[in-house]
């Protein structure tokens, strides 16, 4: 099994220093240890779980190596690389934001120079044996990329179970309530493709976009819709007007998310 015999290399790699401060020999006699395994996950595997069984290698060692710039980026049944040595791999021709960040954050840091040998050839990078992501770095790893829909973030109601207004039955909230003044402009929450364009007795006037990751998002209630179908919207683009078609009350975009066809609380996502 790959796992034990990775296991037994990070733990030989590993008694090449001791833990405490590394100084420029330890680094040194670190990357000697650096050796790079194979691995293809298996579908539903994620790399946080595979990073569990790694021992002393963290995810984010994993993903920097794999250039996996965010957690929902990462492809099952793709191979992946596994070091032996836990650190930061950075590209020396960054790509993703994240991988802008973790370049301009070690500009002049040296780093050890490695080659890593991928399908479609060898690349250089640099490796920063025993260092982690920093806190904006991780959060960069983890944040979604979801901005609030609308300028000002006035919820009056909150995703689940509740009476609906209109019906005055008990149902589950599919989104948001966003209250915000007639005509007010909605904004894209993540770039995307326009996949719905249209008007229905529900949702009023409404968009839905397609985002990537599995995600959609769809923005209710609309008095004016300014997007087609089939278009290409940037994050925090106008898709249209707050509001008060179809079921509603008053004014207020209703606003959903999903991911993989499943509806998410957009207020978990929008923090
Ligand atoms: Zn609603």
């Amino acid at each position: 099994m790959v796992f034990e015999q990775f296991r037994e290399s990070v733990r030989a790699a590993g008694r090449r220093f001791s833990s405490r401060g590394l100084s420029d020999d330890d680094k040194n006699a670190l990357a000697e240890g650096l050796e790079f395994f194979s691995y293809t996950p298996k579908a539903g595997e994620d790399l946080v779980g595979i990073a569990a069984r790694c021992v002393d290698i963290p995810y984010w060692c994993i993903a920097s190596l794999n250039r996996i710039a965010h957690r929902e980026d990462f492809e099952p049944k793709k191979a992946l690389l596994l070091p032996t040595v836990r650190g930061v791999f950075v590209s020396a021709d960054p790509r993703s934001g994240l991988e802008r960040l973790l370049a301009a954050a070690r500009e002049g840091a040296g780093g050890l120079r490695v080659t890593v040998t991928r399908e479609r050839g060898p690349e250089d990078m640099r490796f920063f044996p025993g260092e982690d992501f920093s806190p904006a770095e991780l959060a960069f790893f983890f944040d979604r990329g979801f901005q609030f829909p609308l300028r000002e973030r006035r919820v009056t109601d909150s995703f689940g179970p509740r009476i609906n207004p209109v019906t005055g039955k008990q149902g589950n909230h599919r989104g948001v309530d966003l209250a915000a003044p007639l005509g007010t402009p909605v904004y894209a929450a993540r770039a995307g493709a326009v996949s719905e364009a249209g008007e229905n007795a529900v949702y009023g006037k409404y968009v839905v976009l397609k985002h990537a990751n599995g995600y959609r998002s769809l923005y209710g209630h609309l008095s004016r819709v300014d997007v087609k179908r089939g278009a290409e919207v940037p994050s925090g683009g106008v898709i249209g007007r707050v509001g008060s078609t179809g079921q509603s009350t008053g004014p207020h975009l209703h606003f959903e998310l999903s991911k993989d066809g499943r509806l998410e609380d957009p207020e978990r996502l929008l923090k």
